[in-house]
C-alpha cells in the first residue's frame, strides 16, 4: 500500500509555496496526500518563525504527535521551514521523536533524509545556502487555475523586527528565462493567474547580470515579459518595498493588460521615528507620495498594507502618526500585527518594549479605524460591475467565493466551478467582502 503524507503549513505565501514543493517531492517519491492524521505515515510541519508563539505552536503539535507515534512507530515526523532553519539541532533535543529537520535551503534533500532516517535514525540538514533552485523541484499545486511563482527568495534588507534574512538568506533572483519557463509551463496546464513572489520584488535582478550588457534585469521588465505569456490572464505580485519602489513598475502595471490593479504595499508604521528604528529606509511622506503616484498611474487600484503596532519605543505620538497615515492612505485592507519580539532579531533586544496592555489598546484603535475605512471603500464599489475569478465555494454549492482584479473578495450565489471568470454586479458591501450578482459567465480557466 502507498504511504500517505500530511503537511501542515504555517506562515506566509512563501511557505505555502514551499509546501507545494514538499508535496511534489513526496508525491514523486510514491506517496499520496491525506488530511487524516491517523492514516498519515509521514507528517510534515512546514514552520514559520515570524508570528508570535510560532515555537509554542510547533512544540504543542509535536507533543500531540509523540503519543500518536508511540502507537504507530512507523510514523515519520518532519519539521521543515524557517523555524527548522533557525532552531536547528534544538528541535530534536526538545522533541527527540522528530525524524527529520530540514531547513529552507535543503528541501531537495527531503526524500534522501527520510530514507536515511529509516536506516540510521533522526536526520538534520540545515545547510546555509541553496544548491538547487526550488524551481527544479516538482510542485503539487493547490489550485489548478492559479499558482505562486517564486522569483527571488531571500532578502538583503535588515528590518530590525524580521527574521527572514536569517532563515532565508540573501536574495537570490531566478533568471528571467527560468521564471518565464515556469509561467509558460503553468499556462499550458491551465493556470490563468500567477502571483510572483519575493520578499522584496523591486530588487529582483539586482544579483543577476544580462549577458553582454552592463545592465541588470528589472522587475518591471519581468512583469512585461510575463504579461506576454499566452493563457495567463491575471498577474499579481507580492511584496514590493516602499524604499526600492520605482516608477517603471507603475508604468508596467498601467500598460500590461494582465497585471492586476492591486498592490500590497507594506507600510509597517506611520511614524518616521519608528520607521528609523525598524530600519525601514523610507519615511511617511515618501510612502504617501508613492501611493499618490500609484493611484494616479493605475486608476481604481486596490491597496493593502501591513502595519505593526507596539514596536519597541513606540510612543502614543508615534501611534497617532500611524493612525494619521492610515486615515490619509485610505487602504482597502490592512494586515495588522501586534509586535512581539522574535529571538534572533535586533529589535528583540531593544529596551523600551511596550507593555502588552498598551499594545492591545492601540491595536484595537487601529483595527476600528481600518474597519471603518475598509467599509467606506467597499461601499464605493456597490453598483459597479467587475470581472471576477471564482476561487471556491461552500460544500453545498449555494455560494461561491470570487475575486476582482483589485483583490476584493466577492461572494456570489453559487454554484460555480473554481476557475470560472464571470462579470458580477456588486450589490452589497462589508469591510472584508462584497456581495455580487453574476452576469453571464465569461469563461472557465480550463477553456482558456
Ligand atoms: S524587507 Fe524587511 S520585513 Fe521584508 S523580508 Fe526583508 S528584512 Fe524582512
Amino acid at each position: 500500500m502507498e504511504r500517505r503524507y500530511l503537511i501542515r503549513t504555517f506562515g506566509c505565501q512563501m511557505n505555502e509555496h514551499d509546501s507545494e514543493r514538499i508535496s511534489g517531492l513526496l508525491t514523486a517519491g510514491g506517496m499520496t496526500p491525506t488530511e487524516d492524521l491517523d492514516e498519515a505515515e509521514v507528517v510534515v510541519f512546514n514552520t514559520c518563525a515570524i508570528r508570535e508563539n510560532a515555537d509554542n505552536r510547533l512544540y504543542g503539535n509535536l507533543g500531540h504527535l509523540k503519543h500518536l507515534k508511540a502507537a504507530h512507530p512507523d510514523m515519520r515526523i518532519v519539521v521543515a521551514g524557517c523555524l527548522a532553519q533557525k532552531d536547528q539541532g534544538a528541535i530534536q533535543l526538545r522533541a527527540p521523536w522528530v525524524d527529520v529537520v530540514v531547513g529552507t535551503h535543503a528541501l531537495p534533500q527531503l526524500l534522501e533524509l527520510l530514507h536515511r532516517a529509516e536506516e540510521d535514525g533522526p536526520q538534520m540538514d540545515v545547510r546555509e545556502y541553496t544548491e538547487v533552485f526550488p524551481s527544479a523541484l516538482p510542485a503539487a499545486r493547490h489550485d489548478a487555475f492559479r499558482a505562486w511563482v517564486s522569483i527571488a527568495p531571500g532578502c538583503d534588507n535588515r528590518c530590525t523586527f524580521c527574521i527572514v534574512p536569517l532563515v532565508r538568506g540573501p536574495q537570490r533572483s531566478r533568471s528571467v528565462g527560468d521564471v518565464l519557463a515556469e509561467v509558460q509551463m503553468l499556462a499550458r496546464r491551465g493556470v490563468v493567474e500567477v502571483t510572483l513572489l519575493g520578499q522584496n520584488v523591486n530588487t529582483f535582478g539586482r544579483d543577476l547580470s544580462i549577458p553582454e550588457s552592463s545592465r541588470r534585469p528589472l522587475f518591471a521588465e519581468l512583469l512585461r515579459r510575463v504579461d506576454e505569456v499566452e493563457g495567463i490572464r491575471r498577474i499579481r505580485f507580492t511584496s514590493p518595498h516602499p524604499h526600492d519602489f520605482t516608477p517603471d513598475v507603475i508604468e508596467a502595471m498601467a500598460e500590461c493588460d494582465n497585471v492586476c490593479e492591486h498592490i500590497h504595499f507594506p507600510m509597517q508604521s506611520g511614524s518616521d521615528r519608528v520607521l528609523r528604528a525598524m530600519q525601514r529606509s523610507y519615511r511617511r511622506d515618501r510612502y504617501l507620495g508613492w501611493l499618490d503616484r500609484i493611484r494616479e498611474g493605475v486608476p481604481g487600484v486596490g491597496v493593502s498594507t501591513d502595519i505593526i503596532v507596539g514596536f519597541p519605543g513606540e510612543t502614543e505620538k508615534d501611534f497617532v502618526d500611524t493612525l494619521d497615515v492610515v486615515e490619509r492612505a485610505g487602504f482597502d485592507s490592512a494586515y495588522t500585527f501586534q509586535y512581539s519580539p522574535r529571538p534572533g532579531t535586533r529589535a528583540a533586544s531593544f529596551e523600551e518594549q511596550v507593555p502588552k496592555e498598551v499594545v492591545q489598546e492601540r491595536f484595537e484603535r487601529l483595527v476600528a479605524l481600518q474597519e471603518r475605512i475598509s467599509l467606506e471603500r467597499a461601499r464605493e464599489q456597490v453598483g459597479r460591475t467587475f470581472e471576477v475569478l471564482v476561487e471556491g465555494g461552500d460544500r453545498k454549492g449555494r455560494s461561491a467565493k470570487s475575486r476582482t482584479r483589485t483583490n476584493r473578495l466577492v461572494h456570489l450565489p453559487g454554484p460555480f466551478e473554481p476557475g470560472t471568470f464571470t462579470d458580477a454586479k456588486i450589490t452589497d458591501a462589508a469591510p472584508h467582502h462584497l456581495s455580487g450578482e453574476p452576469l453571464a459567465p465569461v469563461s472557465t480557466a480550463a477553456a482558456v
